[in-house]
């Protein structure tokens, strides 16, 4: 192997040196763990030209910062390659001119969680996994099943049993096993832990499986390029287990360590007041989120207790960024707004970080000389109840009457 150097534990520090085994948390205190690389290494042999040159489609030609080999098959779809829009519509609507939205959902399961499956999935394959598994709120295990779909594997998908149908009917429709659990995401998560280690299966679960942050990390290397090697001042992310936003933080972390960016945004984290476990320990000095009970409407980030939540709080803190929280209400409203102003149709999750950046500009949290991007994670088509409690209702007109001017 020799591919990584090893793995830090979030919380103790514990060095575990790299010994080619799959390694999931902390065997001294079971935190989550971070994936490291040889940096003094890597900042000698990178150059800007041989770190994009990668061999492979989307998230993979980052080959040289991920945890995987170049050898190992991959799924056969376009993951990443988002694109990245400027939208001073909105911008102006929302109070913030200099506005950036990535679009996330243009992933192959429509969601920011295809780049956590890709390595997920790919490093499974690496170890021979017989049993791959997931808990998802719908989103990661959906995406989980799409891309093994396009390599012919069957994952077994635990999900609560309110998730929306949309993200069901997709789970079912790749072809994933999908056990419907009569409780929450967090009791999804605790019995699929339980059943990887009965049977011995490989677990794909956010934050828990340390390869999900090393996908999703290879946003900010997209977020760099399309920056054209600078970065944003702001990147907004909505927050749930908070291994999207300890992934983009990691990301650009990589990049400074080897050499390749000078400056590193601040993060901007955006939850739900009714699932508000990170934002509350960020503004309330905890190095550690506490458990709530999460009731949010947007049920991608509908998260009693954070599952990378130690690593989020850091990452913010690090950045020196900010943490918000916004009603559910607002967070339905944005969904309209950002559909009317820049063409982007964002399930209640995806509008969540824009729901932030309003909330932002009122504190006055946000320099007006910032540029700000928004991480939109997922499609609206993912949730369309959500969506028609604001869409208003077409005017009905007769088949033969001109008469609506
Ligand atoms: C998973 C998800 C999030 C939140 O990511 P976390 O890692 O749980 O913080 C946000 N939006 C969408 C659409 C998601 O699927």
């Amino acid at each position: 192997m020799g591919k990584i150097a090893g793995y830090t534990c979030v919380a103790c520090k514990t060095f575990i040196e790299d010994d080619g085994q799959l390694h999931y948390q902390c065997s001294k205190c079971s935190s989550n763990l971070q994936v490291e690389y040889d940096y003094d290494r890597l900042g000698n042999e990178l150059t800007k030209e041989s770190f994009l040159g990668g061999d492979g489609p989307g998230v993979f030609r980052y080959n040289e910062l991920l945890p995987i080999s170049k050898e190992t098959a991959t799924p056969n779809l376009s993951i990443g390659d988002t694109p990245l829009y400027k939208s001073q519509i909105l911008g102006q609507k929302l109070g913030h001119e200099k506005l950036y939205i990535k679009d996330e959902s243009r992933n192959p399961s429509s969601s920011f969680k295809d780049r956590a499956s890709a390595v997920g999935l790919v490093k499974g394959i690496e170890v021979s996994a017989k049993v791959m598994t997931g808990a998802s709120t719908g989103n990661a295990g959906s995406s989980m099943a799409c891309l093994a779909a396009s390599m012919g594997i069957r994952p077994v998908i635990f999900v609560p049993e309110a998730a929306p149908k949309a993200k069901i009917a997709q789970l079912m429709l790749f072809g994933a096993r999908v056990l419907s659990v009569r409780g929450t995401y967090d009791d999804a998560f605790d019995l699929c832990l339980r059943a990887t280690q009965k049977y011995g299966w490989y677990n794909r679960n956010t934050g828990f499986n340390p390869y999900t942050r090393e996908g999703k990390k290879t946003c900010s290397f997209e977020i760099v390029e399309q920056f054209n090697w600078q970065v944003p001042d702001v990147v907004v992310v909505p927050v749930g287990d908070g291994n999207i936003i300890s992934g983009i933080w990691k990301g650009f972390t990589d990049l400074y360590k080897i050499g390749l960016i000078d400056r590193k945004p601040k993060l901007l984290a955006v939850q739900s007041n009714k699932s508000n476990s990170i934002a509350q320990a960020v503004n309330s000095g905890l190095e550690k989120p506490e458990e709530v009970n999460a009731t949010t409407i947007a049920d991608s980030i509908s998260v009693s207790l954070p599952r990378d939540g130690q690593a989020a709080v850091k990452a913010i803190n690090e950045s020196e960024g900010f943490a918000v929280e916004v009603s559910d209400e607002s967070i339905l409203n944005m969904i309209s707004t950002v559909a009317c102003n820049s063409g982007v149709f964002a399930e209640p999750a995806g509008a969540t970080g824009f729901a932030g950046v309003e909330q932002a500009v009122k504190d006055g949290i946000l320099d007006p000389k910032w540029s700000v991007l928004v991480v939109m994670t997922g499609s609206g088509l993912k949730d369309i109840d959500s969506a028609l409690k604001v869409a208003g209702e077409p005017e009905s007109i007769d088949k033969d009457s001109l008469d609506f001017l």
